[in-house]
Order: structure tokens, then sequence, then C-alpha cells
């Protein structure tokens, strides 16, 4: 698929999400967040849900966890506008409270197309309940910070879990576990080869760079 493509494609997507009521989430919100970035990117982001100023802004990751999340990638020298950044839902959960199951599968289809239409290389879960999607059963203390490659929609993805930028912001301890997990991200992408036939080879096989 050409840029163009992509970037219709990407288009339609969120028009789809701002006329959607698949679930009750988009009531009372001020508008729909369904995601920004390169639609060629190498790496993509995929966090929680929207936030306060996210929905206040129709933007993924402005708030606190947000600015975390640009000092993060200053940090590793990935321009923001480089990568792709979306959210499992993309209308503000009440509160800030966890999506419920039902509502993460009324809102699978938006995300599945948005990752098969930009065909990442790399997909970081910030969270849970984006780890979830790719790894269920894991748990992210457990395995943050180590790539592992997964089938998706039919092709091989490597998924690396991180913690969420907003919990880093509540403990410290998180916070340096963050920082150094984002160090693997260049490391990674310097040093692995993203040709098929690797990709095919290494199936299965759980990387780490620690
Ligand atoms: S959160 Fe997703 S499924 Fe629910 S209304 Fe918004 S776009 Fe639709």
């Amino acid at each position: 698929m050409n840029l163009e493509e992509k970037k219709k494609k990407l288009k339609e997507i969120t028009k789809r999400v701002a006329n959607c009521k698949k679930c009750p989430l988009y009531k009372n919100t001020t508008q729909s967040v369904p995601g920004e970035g390169n639609p060629q990117a190498e790496v993509m982001f995929i966090g929680e849900g929207p936030g306060y100023w996210e929905d206040q802004q129709g933007r993924p990751f402005v708030g606190r966890a947000g600015k975390l999340l640009d000092n993060l990638l200053q940090l590793i020298k990935l321009p923001r506008k480089s990568i792709f950044i979306t959210n499992i839902v993309k209308h503000r959960p009440p509160g800030n409270r966890d999506p419920l199951p039902q509502e993460i599968e009324a809102c699978r289809e938006f995300l599945d197309a948005q990752i098969e239409i930009i065909n990442p290389k790399i997909i970081i879960t910030l969270g849970r309940f984006s780890l979830n999607k790719f790894l269920p059963g894991e748990f992210i203390s457990k395995i943050h910070g180590q790539a592992r490659f997964v089938e998706f929609g039919g092709r091989k993805k490597v998924v690396i879990p991180m913690y969420h930028p907003a919990a880093a912001l509540r403990n410290e301890g998180i916070m340096k576990e963050l920082k150094s997990d984002f160090q693997k991200i260049s490391k990674f992408l310097e040093s692995f080869s993203f040709k098929e036939e690797d990709k095919e080879k290494e199936t299965d096989k759980q990387l780490s760079f620690l």
C-alpha cells in the first residue's frame, strides 16, 4: 500500500471513529481520539484510552503522560512525527476508569485496521490493556522491556511491552524501568534485521535486551 492509500484509509477510520456509537464511551466525551502519526511508521505505540487533555484536544498523549512520552522519545532521538500513537479505545472512559472488556472488543476493529494499514515493524504496548491484546495472560511486571514475536493479522510483529507513562508518573521505580526500557527501542531498531525471511526464522523466539 503506498503512502496516499494509507493516508486515505486512515482518514476513513478517523471519520468512522468520530461517528461511532458501538459502545457507550462516546457519550459525555468532547470528541474522539483516533490516534495520529506517520502512516508509514516503523514503530507504533498503543496506550489505553484518552484522558482529560486528549479528550479536549482530540489528540493522543498530550497531557502529563504525553509530555513524559515526548521526553522519552527525545531521549532515544526518535521523533514523535516518525511514529504512530493510538489507544485501545478511542473515546475517553468516564473519570479515566479502565476500559471494560466489551468496550475494548467494540473498538477492536479500528485498532486492528490501523495496525494493518500502517504495518509497523515494532509495536510498543503501554500498559496492561494493550499488552493483553497481543500477549494475553502475561504480566507487565515480568516481561516489560522484552521483545517478543507475535502473529497478528497473518503477519509477524515484534511487540515490546512497557509500563504506561501515567504509571511511571506515580512511581519512581516504574519511571526508572520505563527509561531503561526505552533505551532498548533504539538498540532494537539498530541491531535487528526486519527482512521477512529473518522474521520467519525468528518466530517464537523471545528476544531480550537486558
Ligand atoms: S470507544 Fe471505540 S467502539 Fe466505543 S464509541 Fe468510541 S470509537 Fe466506538
